[in-house]
């Protein structure tokens, strides 16, 4: 028979992903499925990037890759970080890969050994716990209160180092929450980070340019730390490139060099076409963002006055990103139609794909189990439909 390892064997499916195949099953009957589950802009690439990869091709791009990026795009990628971060980088300190999602597991697990201990905020994304349980470190959860727009405080952070910790992660702007750190919360991490040199953090940036509230600030800002801050970012959601697989990361040297290592024998350099696409992109700025960003916003303001009408959903206001993460506990406890109660996020989450056909996804994988999360990376009239399906779904729960 076979057997797997206990590596993979103690690893869990994506629960976005695995919701989204569910979607995407129902569908395939011929539901009438309306997707939020799934974090992914619904643009389409700005044309002028789309040309570029095309003249990519044409101009014979068709190789292996050096591991780390192109040194144009490297290049490209520190001007950004000049530009809009006012972080001075140098090539060597970049390294391109398949997705922010490859620079982050690099950057896990180039650090991490088995044992380490790894602060993460909470709610978080979903793929960090499992990148911390592949390099067998230990997850130490820190969940933020609601009331704090779901920020874990400087004191919290605090009260969870011990000499064991070696890694802090968080999302900012947060995927599921919408939080932005603003540089006074930031300066108040940064000063317990100071206190504790054998702490690294893994700042992930990746929805930088989807931010309502103005003020993006990197961690890394904070001179005295900016050798233990990796930074990472990417194309997929500020440039709506999600199926091009391009993301980075910046830290020091040596972390740098062991990142490129662990993707020399992993992937080597990602895509050769969409590499040179992603030099366009950063060419661009972020015009085509903001356009994007203005659609975000106010299908944020939708949904916050959709929600608002349904009794039972708490949230937070989302400062950037592009999700809504209501806390439903108040449906516990409740039964179906059918007869079944509703006990978790899961079973409410569930209960929405088949009474609403609405997907959503189980708070739980982002370390919160009393919430569910809905992207609102939809068109306008599809958010408002399901609305207004769920609002439905919910009252026929008795
Ligand atoms: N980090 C966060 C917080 C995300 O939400 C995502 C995508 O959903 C990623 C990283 C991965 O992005 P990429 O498509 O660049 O791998």
């Amino acid at each position: 028979p076979l057997i797997l390892s206990d590596r993979i064997n103690a690893m869990q499916e994506s629960q976005t992903i695995a919701m989204a195949k569910k979607a995407r099953a129902l569908a395939a009957e011929g539901v009438d499925v309306i997707s939020l589950s799934f974090g992914e802009p619904d643009f389409q690439t700005p044309q002028y990037i789309k040309d570029a990869a095309k003249q990519a091709l044409d101009d014979g791009y068709t190789f292996y890759t050096p591991v780390p990026g192109y040194l144009e795009l490297r290049q490209a990628i520190c001007d950004k970080f000049e530009r809009d971060n006012q972080l001075s980088y140098k090539p060597e300190n970049i390294v391109v890969s398949t997705g922010a999602k490859q620079a982050l597991a690099n950057a896990v697990l180039s650090l991490v050994n088995p044992g380490d201990e790894v602060v993460v905020f909470a709610p978080y994304w979903v793929s960090y716990e499992e990148m911390v349980r592949l390099a067998e470190g230990i997850s130490v959860p820190l969940l933020g209160a609601m009331e704090n727009n779901f920020k874990v405080t400087a004191a919290q952070l605090e009260a969870a180092i011990t000499p064991r910790t070696k890694l802090l992660m968080y999302s900012s702007p947060c995927n599921p929450t919408g939080a932005v750190f603003n540089r006074d919360e930031l300066a108040a991490i940064a000063e317990v980070l100071l206190r504790h040199p054998h702490v690294y953090v893994l700042a992930d940036e990746i929805y930088e340019y989807i931010n309502f509230v103005g003020e993006h600030v990197s961690l890394a800002q904070f001179d005295a730390i900016k050798d233990r801050v990796i930074t990472v970012n990417g194309f997929s959601k500020g440039y709506a490139m999600t199926g091009w697989r391009v993301g980075y990361l910046a830290a020091q040297r040596e972390i740098a060099a062991a990142c490129e290592k662990i993707q020399s024998q992993i992937t080597s350099g990602t895509c050769s076409i969409a590499q040179r696409a992603s030099i366009a992109a950063l060419e661009g700025g972020r015009a085509s963002a903001d356009e994007m960003v203005a659609a975000y916003r106010r299908r944020r303001d939708m949904v916050l006055e959709l929600a608002a009408d349904i009794p039972g959903f708490r949230t937070n206001v989302p400062s950037g990103a592009f999700y809504l993460f209501p806390d439903v506990s108040g449906y516990f406890g409740r039964s179906t139609p059918a007869g079944e109660t509703i006990s978790s996020a899961a079973d409410l989450a569930m209960y929405l794909l088949n009474e609403a056909h609405v997907a959503a996804v189980d708070g739980a994988a982002f370390g919160a189990p009393d919430c569910i999360r809905f992207s609102t990376a939809a068109a306008d009239d599809k958010l408002r439909e399901a609305f207004v399906r769920i609002k439905d779904a919910l009252a026929k729960l008795k």
